[in-house]
């Protein structure tokens, strides 16, 4: 009758019901574990975990309909099938146990065929529901947590972390020029690699900690109770297994022979929780901040948010009126291309305090960086060499109709727009990247509008934030 040998809690005061029932489900192949009165079962399940309950109405003490409400209310039960058994067709009782949680009513005497079926429905139904909850919280292609479980386990943890006045990290991953992988193996390579990288990630860091993949080959660590220095020594460890892990370029064993090592690194952004009361998000931006310093300072190192260059007056909000951080000069001259290649530390900028970028709201990402206005601009340069010729780069992806690279360079567009405050850019890609997830063919209205708006961003980032030497 079942496909394997569920473990079956059978509760009735009745021994003669209790023997009966057993017997029953014995004979369909079920392992039966018995009680005999609901208390006695409530103990019982303190140590033992079973498949499904098969739930008496009338007992003495706790009636059934209280063990069931007892049952409900405990989340390590909760989820537990519950059949209720009982002599009694009363409509008001069998409405009471449906409303309370149970799964089913069977009236007494039952038919033995019956009740099989009823359970057999309701263990079919829990096992789908298990799936789709496992499913609901699962990245598909690495197994580890997706980006909502993430945020959902790592925004418990921070108020967990608060309540105890505990700290808390936060790392966020990018792998080195994946696009690469990708290339020059194959998406199935690239796909190998991330698996890989999340198998690495679940076995670098502690059972407790929370990992995730929050899209894309972006990831992200939550550690809880651990200072930004163990957290940076474990990233950094991190980083080495990533940098000493290879991979066989042959997705499947016929092509060992021609197989290349394929080798990645990663690059990360750490921050901790004692920094500030952030939320997740404010948090996860801080990280990227730092990742993207990484990235732009040379891939395969770990930044602490905190090391940051001028971060002194990010950890000490009070001096941050009174540095001589940033200087703007909105109607200085184009900064010359070859100035824009490296980022350089020792701008002087002067503080202004009417600074304004046209089609931007410099206050939003100002306060990504929590004010720092050196370092906004230093992100502003990178903004600009990285991604000012987007515009071209999607009108071409979406002319080839290559949705895959159109989909990435409007979904990084998207994020960064967002971080350096381009909010009206922020929303207009947004629009083209759903366009382009709902695969709607006609994106050349909105395309045309996110060009004209990075063209205006663009432009006046070049003429407002320039080098002072
Ligand atoms: P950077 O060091 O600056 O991060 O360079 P990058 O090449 O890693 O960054 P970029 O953001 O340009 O490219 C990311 C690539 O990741 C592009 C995209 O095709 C690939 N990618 C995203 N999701 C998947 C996936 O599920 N499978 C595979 N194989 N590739 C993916
Ligand atoms: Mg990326
Ligand atoms: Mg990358």
């Amino acid at each position: 009758m079942f496909d394997k040998a569920y473990r079956i809690l059978a509760i009735d005061d009745a021994k003669d019901g209790l023997l009966l029932l057993a017997f029953d489900l014995q004979e369909a192949g079920c392992d039966v574990v018995s009680a005999n009165s609901g208390e006695s079962a409530l103990r019982l399940l303190e140590q033992n975990q079973v498949d499904l309950i098969i739930l008496d109405m009338h007992m003495p003490g706790l009636s059934g309909l209280a063990t069931l409400a007892a049952l409900k209310s405990n989340s390590k039960l909760q989820d537990i099938p519950v059949i209720m058994l009982s002599a009694s067709d009363l409509e008001d009782e069998i409405v009471a146990a449906l409303e309370l949680g149970a799964d089913d009513y069977v009236v007494k005497p039952y038919i033995r065929k019956v009740l099989l079926a009823r359970m057999h429905t309701s263990l079919r139904l829990r096992e789908k529901t298990k799936a789709l909850a496992y499913l609901a919280k699962t990245d598909f292609l690495t197994g580890i947590n997706n980006r909502s479980c993430f945020y959902q386990l790592t925004n418990s943890a921070m108020s967990q972390a608060s309540r105890n006045d505990h700290n808390i990290v936060i790392a966020m991953f990018d792998i080195d020029l994946f696009k690469r992988v990708n290339d020059n193996y194959g998406h199935d390579v690239g796909d190998q690699i991330l698996k890989a990288f999340a198998q690495c990630m679940s076995q670098c860091f502690r059972d407790y900690d929370i990992i995730g993949r929050l899209g894309g080959e972006e990831f992200a660590v939550c550690l809880p109770d651990t200072n930004i220095e163990q957290a940076m020594l474990a990233c950094e460890r991190f980083r080495c297994n990533i940098e000493q892990l290879s991979l066989s370029s042959a997705v499947d064993n016929q092509n060992q022979e021609n197989s290349n090592l394929v080798k990645i690194t990663v690059s990360g952004g750490v921050v901790s929780s004692s920094r500030k009361s952030l939320d997740i998000d404010q948090l996860l931006k801080q990280a990227d901040v730092a990742l993207y310093y990484a990235k732009s300072t040379g891939r395969n190192k770990m930044v602490n948010v905190n090391d940051l260059p001028n971060n002194e007056e990010v950890q000490d909000p009070a001096k941050l009126n009174q540095t001589n951080t940033s200087i703007v000069n909105t109607s200085a001259a184009s900064i010359p291309e070859e100035t824009l290649n490296e980022v350089d530390n020792s701008i002087d900028l002067a503080l202004i305090d009417d600074f304004s970028l046209e089609g931007m709201e410099v206050t939003v990402g100002l306060n990504n960086v929590l004010g720092d206005k050196a370092l906004y601009f230093e992100i502003l340069q990178m903004f600009y060499q990285d991604h000012r010729n987007d515009g071209d780069k999607l009108k071409q992806a979406i002319s080839e109709q290559d949705y895959d690279t159109a989909k990435h360079v409007s979904h990084t567009l998207k994020g960064v727009s967002c971080s350096v405050g381009a909010m009206t850019l922020f929303d207009l890609t947004k629009k083209l990247d759903d366009a382009i997830n709902a695969k709607e063919t006609d994106l050349q209205a909105l395309l045309t509008n996110v060009d004209a708006q990075l063209k205006k961003v663009m432009g006046s980032i070049q003429m407002a934030v320039v080098k002072e030497f």
